[in-house]
């Protein structure tokens, strides 16, 4: 399994450097934006892009290519060799697998170079309001960078002898969330509802909640089966086992947490008990540091 370096935002040493920034947000999008693109060839017509971003996907063939997720703007330079250099056809289609902008930043720029933006009707939304995330303001997006069509529940594509399929997941890292299933291929694109290897980051703020996740991991074993490619989030590419040993950690962590909540136990109590102690080693070292991810879960349980 290949794995790709780590990038700075994932070490944490962004979430503490952010507040002090002048433009946190530019500062972000700057240190996401510098780490180099690696390329992983799912099938004949399907690749995987991670590094500068989210794990982005391209469906390449005759009838165009259509992308899942897009890094952050610095990358879109790297981004877009990338996908010339897989041939000339034209990009058609750019799709959100949700609103947060490692992986929605250059729609603009999709759209800029011909191609529609798809996602779910609560990205369009998400996208026009004014958020805060990590301690960062995010401002509606400008009008040119909001997605130009958008479904509620389900909606097909086929191109390039590919049948796609997006599916609305029920809230779990955000009320945005869509799967994305390629049926020839047999590869499975969930977005941040999966990290591959690392405690999640789960949005409060705009409907995540850690049951969520654990149903959304759940809906998602149900369209794997035991050779389906699951490109995460983040992270490297995984499988079905990989997402199960996801599930299960989250499970755990959850009921851990619920019952020292349900017991009355505050915050700073509950992440003195150390919940996640056996996981800390392997899943502990991304993104979310465990004190991080133990106050998301505490915060989104009632
Ligand atoms: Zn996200």
């Amino acid at each position: 399994m290949l794995l790709p370096a780590v990038p700075a935002w994932a070490r944490g040493s962004v979430l503490q450097q952010a507040p002090a920034a002048a433009d946190p947000i530019a500062k972000m999008r700057a240190d996401i934006g510098g780490t180099p693109i690696e390329r992983v060839k799912l099938t004949d017509s399907l690749t995987m892009l991670s590094g500068p971003g989210g794990n982005v996907v391209i469906l390449n063939g005759p009838d165009g290519k259509i992308v899942v997720d897009s890094f952050v703007q610095p990358a879109w330079p790297g981004l877009k060799q990338a996908l010339d250099s897989l041939g000339n056809g034209r990009i058609t289609t750019l799709i959100d697998t949700h609103w947060h902008f490692d992986h929605s930043d250059n729609n603009e720029n999709f759209r800029k170079a011909g191609a529609s933006v798809l996602a779910h009707a609560n990205t369009k939304k998400r996208l026009s309001e004014t958020h805060e995330l990590l301690g960062m303001r995010f401002p509606p997006v400008p009008d040119g960078a909001l997605p130009t069509e958008t479904f509620t529940n389900t909606h097909s594509l086929t191109a390039n002898g590919e049948q796609l399929t997006l599916g609305y997941i029920q809230p779990a890292h955000t009320d945005t969330d869509v799967y994305i299933r390629f049926s020839k291929g047999n590869v499975l694109h969930l977005g941040d509802v999966f990290f591959n290897g690392t405690y999640p980051f789960i949005d409060g703020g705009t409907g995540g909640s850690i049951d969520g996740m654990i149903r959304g991991a759940e809906a998602c074993l149900k369209l794997a089966d035991s050779s389906t490619k699951i490109v995460p989030g983040h992270g490297p590419l995984g499988d079905k086992a990989a997402l199960t040993e996801f599930r299960d950690m989250l499970v755990t962590v959850r009921d851990r947490v619920q019952k020292l909540k349900t017991s009355g136990r505050k915050l700073e109590e509950v992440v003195a008990e150390n919940p996640t102690k056996e996981f800390d080693p392997t899943w502990g070292k991304g993104f979310m540091p465990p004190a991080m991810f133990i106050g998301v879960v505490y915060n989104t349980l009632r």
